[in-house]
C-alpha cells in the first residue's frame, strides 16, 4: 500500500521544475496525477515521466489566470478519476523590477499568476472537497514574502498566499480539509535560472553565491520542496493546518 493509492491529485503548473518534481513523486507514491499547465502539450513531458516510473498522470491545459479554465480542469479530473482530493498550486512567474520602473502590467500579471489563481483554483477544487469531506491544499508561496528587493508584485502575492492560506484553514477545516503552504528560497530551476541571467550572472555563479549565503551551504533542488509537499499532503500530516513551512536551507 502507497502513501497516495486511491488519491487524486491535481498539480499547477507542473510541466517544469518544482511541479514536475511534486507531480512525479505524488504519483510514485501511488496518486493519479492531473498535470496542469497552460497547454497539455507542456504538461506532456511531465506525464510521460509519470507512465515511465508505473505511475498514472493526465495532462490538461489550464490557465490559472481564467475562471473558466479552472473550472474546466476541476471537472476533468472528477469526470476522468472521481474525486479531488489534493491540490497543489504551483503555478507562478515572476516579473522583477524595481518600484519606480515596475510596469502595471508586470504588477497585474503576477498578482493574477501567483494570488488570483490561488483564489480561483481553490474555489473550484473546494467544492468536490466539501462534499467529500476530505481535502488537502498546499500552495507555494516563497522567501520572498519576508520582503525582496526588486519583487514587490511577486513578494506581495507570496505574502497574499499565506494570508488565504491562514483563512482557508478557518473556513474548511471543518470539512476535515487541510490547507497549507510552503515557502521555498533559492531552488534551482527555470525560474531562478531566468533570474540570473536577468541580472547578468550565468545560473551556476549565481547559484554559488546564493549557496555561499545560505546555512546549509547549498541551493534547494525541486525534490526539496517536493517532499514536503508530499509529507503535507499525507495522514501524517492530518493535524497541521493554517501553516506556512519555509524551505530554505536556513535563511533569514
Ligand atoms: P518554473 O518557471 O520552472 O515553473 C512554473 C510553471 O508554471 C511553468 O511550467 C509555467 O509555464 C507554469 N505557468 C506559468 N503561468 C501559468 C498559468 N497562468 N497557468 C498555468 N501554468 C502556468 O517555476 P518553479 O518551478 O521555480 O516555481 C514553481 C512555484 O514555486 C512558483 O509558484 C514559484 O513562484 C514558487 N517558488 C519558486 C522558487 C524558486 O526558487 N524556484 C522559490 C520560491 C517559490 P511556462 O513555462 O509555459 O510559463
Amino acid at each position: 500500500m502507497s502513501r497516495f493509492d486511491g488519491r487524486v491529485a491535481i498539480v499547477t503548473g507542473a510541466a517544469q521544475g518544482i511541479g514536475a518534481a511534486t507531480a512525479r513523486l505524488l504519483a510514485a507514491q501511488g496518486a493519479t496525477v492531473v498535470v496542469g499547465d497552460l497547454t497539455a502539450d507542456r504538461a506532456h513531458g511531465t506525464v510521460e515521466a509519470i507512465t515511465a516510473a508505473g505511475g498514472t498522470g493526465l495532462a490538461v491545459g489550464c490557465d490559472v489566470t481564467d475562471g473558466e479554465s479552472v473550472n474546466a480542469m476541476v471537472t476533468t479530473a472528477l469526470e476522468r478519476f472521481g474525486s479531488v482530493d489534493i491540490l497543489v498550486n504551483n503555478a507562478g512567474i515572476t516579473r522583477d523590477d524595481l518600484l519606480y520602473k515596475m510596469g502595471r502590467a508586470d504588477w497585474d500579471a503576477v498578482i493574477s499568476t501567483n494570488l488570483t489563481s490561488i483564489f480561483l483554483v481553490c474555489q473550484a477544487a473546494a467544492v468536490p472537497m466539501v462534499k467529500a469531506k476530505y481535502g488537502k491544499i498546499v500552495s507555494l508561496s516563497s522567501q520572498s514574502a519576508r520582503g525582496n528587493r526588486g519583487q514587490v508584485n511577486y513578494a506581495a502575492a507570496k505574502a497574499g498566499v499565506q494570508g488565504i492560506t491562514a483563512t482557508l484553514c478557518q473556513e474548511l477545516g471543518r470539512y476535515n480539509i487541510n490547507v497549507n503552504a510552503v515557502a521555498p528560497g533559492y531552488i534551482a530551476t527555470a525560474m531562478t535560472d531566468a533570474t540570473a541571467e536577468r541580472v547578468g550572472f550565468r545560473p551556476e555563479e549565481y547559484q554559488k553565491m546564493a549557496s555561499e549565503q545560505t546555512p546549509i551551504g547549498r541551493v534547494g533542488k525541486p525534490e526539496d520542496v517536493a517532499n514536503a509537499i508530499a509529507f503535507l499532503a499525507s495522514e501524517e500530516a492530518s493535524y497541521i493546518t493554517g501553516q506556512t513551512l519555509y524551505i530554505n536551507g536556513g535563511v533569514r
